[in-house]
């Protein structure tokens, strides 16, 4: 197994800490009790969401991935710029639908014939010999 999918399985990968990071010298604000979670292969999304909204005067009270999406909750103060930001916002949601969560390879729509998948083709031959359906249904 490659260090890779190790860290995955075991969300090793401080998506939380991630995500603080990018917050910082931004005028967005992380609620306390945010707690970022998704899987590493979102990180680049994630990173490309923040620097298109960073100058938004926002609360971002959620970031994580819901039934193999990447789910993010928001409060806004001034609505005029609140368009660009669900604009930004559901870009991100999108491209998380197509994007491998362990290596952030694009997937082909058609590969993900199931909705719930979160891996590629590569990955899910790795995960799939440890017993994984590769979805969200792997938390419970
Ligand atoms: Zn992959």
């Amino acid at each position: 197994m490659s260090d890779l999918l190790n860290n995955f399985l075991e969300e090793s990968f401080d998506s939380d800490s991630y995500v603080k990071k990018l917050c910082e010298n931004t005028k967005l604000f992380l609620r306390l009790n945010t707690n970022a979670q998704f899987p590493i292969g979102w990180k680049y999304i994630v990173e490309e969401l923040i620097n298109t909204i960073k100058n938004y005067p926002i609360s971002i009270t959620k970031i994580n991935d819901s039934f193999s999406l990447l789910e993010v909750k928001f409060e806004i103060e001034k609505p005029t710029k609140e368009v660009c930001v669900w604009r930004a916002i559901d870009k991100a949601r999108t491209d998380s639908a197509c994007t491998c969560a362990l290596c952030g390879e694009e997937m082909r729509s058609r590969q993900r014939s199931n909705p719930f998948e979160l891996l590629c083709v590569e990955c899910k031959k790795t995960a799939g010999k440890l017993g994984k359906t590769q979805t969200w249904l792997d938390k419970y």
